[in-house]
């Protein structure tokens, strides 16, 4: 049905658009339509092509991930993690200094966090995560023991007397248990390495940390600093996020290991990284670069891990410092392939480059640089500095993440690579649901969120079509948004304001539609013209495109209605440049 009406719409489209141009006195065009001749070969030819792009989606849907097909449906608990409610709004988290016992024999944790959150309305109750079966152990609000309702992952806290608006106060949240190891990388795992000797990790994005700890497990408010100590068995070492402290020594055959993280966190990012590490040390200029691996990895790793300071050289040169110098650069290894925790990169990507041993996007150039120290380092800037506001405006982070490899490319190797590098992503597209969803459920975007996300930046580029301004506009943006959390509508109008053009349609039509805009080109009406216009959801959609052949391209500026054009190429000859615009074409 779909299709058929999509066909049927460019037929009666193409039928106004002759019966105009005649009148405005182009007379082949004009007796083309009056024949009537042109209707069925016109119209075979663009439900071939309806059909075509049909196969397309089915098999780019058949290697996609399942639920890149639809949005899940959210549960109660997706909604009670996802959403903004009431008793989350009414403050805004000040600091939390978490502090967790890890047995390893047992795989239990038990500890506390303290939570400091200043009021922004007067209030009884407010709401913090900690996911089943971990067991709230007691709330303290100084001495006193506050009650409390779960609801799925919620805990809802009330206080015996009203919060007033704008004091600041402080809570004790202990807890204890044995966390769920679950979601893509485990949540939190209690395994051992290779040797035998206790190796505990976490990775909980999307599941979300209250599997592990108390926090407000959401990602609008940050706290704006943190502590986190963790006690571990001695002769064990602990590596979490921030500049490490110092341990001591309990007493009680274990070690507390304290880390302080001197900026805003997400919650997913605050980690533990416990093992039989070794450590090794460097600096660029003045940040230092810790470096945290098993023994027997040791000199893999200081091989590998050369590759930090020119992935940092290159993210400084485009974006500006890297964003937690007081907190240091650490990359330490875990048993999964990666994970950007903030300032304490997690690598498991084999010591070899592309990806997991693989060419990541088949054109030859990822075997040349580490694809997880690349593409999670980038999530410094993007992710962890830059923070998105929901889940569903998650391509913030992935999409540039994934655009910064190509930086990273383009800086080492040029453009011309860089523009391999970013084609060698489209395969993976999906093009089945819009990369921006439902916000307040905590959903997962597509994966269309990362590759079409990147070409998305990659044809912006084109767009404003000046790299100067191109790369200052990247610059500040990521400058005036530092260490902040937004949505898209931040980012639209942050370009459409710098670049003095409307570029509302164009954002919209990549990331809140399923299709990509695909620019119709009509030949044959009369000798030496093209006819063209854009096929996209956006009625306002009017984006400039390079049409021609490589090196002799011309700009074009398609709407949603037919326009012409003079040219000496015949269709075959007639291409466009789809390496610096993401777009598809039907040549009819
Ligand atoms: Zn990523």
């Amino acid at each position: 049905m779909i299709e058929y009406n999509v066909v049927n719409r460019i037929w009666t489209r193409r039928v106004a658009v002759l019966a105009l141009m005649s009148w405005v006195g182009w007379a082949a065009a004009g007796a083309a339509a009056q024949s009537g001749t042109a209707g069925t070969p016109q119209t075979a030819a663009a439900g071939a092509s309806a059909a075509q792009a049909g196969n397309r989606a089915q098999s780019a849907a058949q290697r996609m991930r399942e639920r890149d097909a639809a949005a899940a449906v959210p549960d109660r608990t997706m909604m009670l993690r996802g959403a903004y409610g009431p008793f989350r709004a009414n403050n805004d988290l000040l600091y939390y200094h978490l502090t967790v016992r890890v047995n390893p024999e047992e795989k239990t944790l038990r500890g506390k966090n303290t939570i400091r959150f200043r009021m922004l309305k007067d209030g009884k109750r407010i709401q913090i995560d900690l996911q089943e079966p971990l067991e709230v152990d007691k709330i303290l609000l100084g001495t006193k023991e506050l009650t409390y309702e779960r609801d799925s992952g919620a805990v809802f806290i009330d206080f015996p007397q009203t919060l007033h608006a704008g004091r600041v106060y402080s809570i004790d949240f202990y807890y204890s248990g044995h966390p769920r190891t679950t979601g893509r990388f485990g949540g939190i795992t209690f395994k051992t390495d290779p040797e035998g000797h206790t190796w505990i990790n976490t990775a909980c994005e999307g599941i979300g940390a209250s599997l592990w700890w108390p926090d407000k497990d959401q990602w609008r408010d940050e706290v704006q600093d943190m502590d986190i100590s963790v006690e571990i068995p001695n002769g064990l070492v602990d590596v979490s996020n921030g500049k490490f402290v110092g341990k001591t020594d309990l007493g009680d055959g274990y070690t507390r290991w304290d880390w302080r993280v001197h900026y805003p966190i997400n919650n997913y990012d605050v980690s533990l990284n416990i093992g039989n590490y070794v450590h090794f040390g460097d600096h660029l200029g003045s940040l230092p670069l810790d470096f945290y691996v098993l023994p027997e990895d040791l000199e893999k790793a200081k091989v590998q891990f050369a590759q930090v300071k020119g992935m940092l050289e290159a993210y400084q040169h485009y974006f500006g410092p890297y964003p937690w110098q007081k907190d240091g650069y650490k990359l330490i290894e875990a048993p999964y392939s990666g994970m950007e925790h903030q300032s304490a990169v997690t690598y498991g990507n084999l010591f070899e480059n592309g990806y997991m041993g693989r060419d990541w996007t088949g054109v030859g150039i990822s075997p040349r640089f580490d694809f997880i120290i690349i593409h999670e380092s980038a999530h410094e800037w993007f992710g962890n500095s830059i923070t998105a506001a929901d889940p569903a405006d998650m391509w913030i982070h992935e999409g540039w993440a994934t655009y910064m490899e190509s930086l990273y490319v383009e800086y080492r190797w040029g453009t011309a690579d860089a523009i391999r590098y970013l084609d060698g992503y489209k395969p993976k597209i999906g093009n089945l649901r819009p990369i921006v969803g439902e916000r307040g459920v905590n959903a997962e975007p597509p994966e269309d969120q990362y590759f079409k996300g990147a070409l998305m930046l990659n044809t912006l580029r084109s767009v404003v079509n000046n790299d100067a301004a191109w790369w200052k506009l990247i610059h500040d943006f990521y400058q005036h948004f530092q260490y902040r959390n937004i949505l898209t509508e931040d980012v639209v109008a942050y370009f459409n304001q710098h670049t003095g053009k409307n570029l509302t349609p164009i954002f919209d039509q990549y990331l809140r539609h399923a299709q990509i805009p695909r620019l119709e080109l009509l030949f044959g009406e009369a000798p030496g013209m093209v006819m063209y216009k854009w096929r996209a959801d956006e009625e306002d959609f009017a984006m400039p495109v390079r049409v021609g052949t490589p090196g002799h391209w011309q700009t074009i500026v398609p709407t949603t209605r037919w326009q012409w054009m003079q040219t000496a190429l015949t269709k075959d000859e007639f291409q466009v440049d789809t390496d610096r615009f993401y777009v598809d074409v039907d040549k009819q």
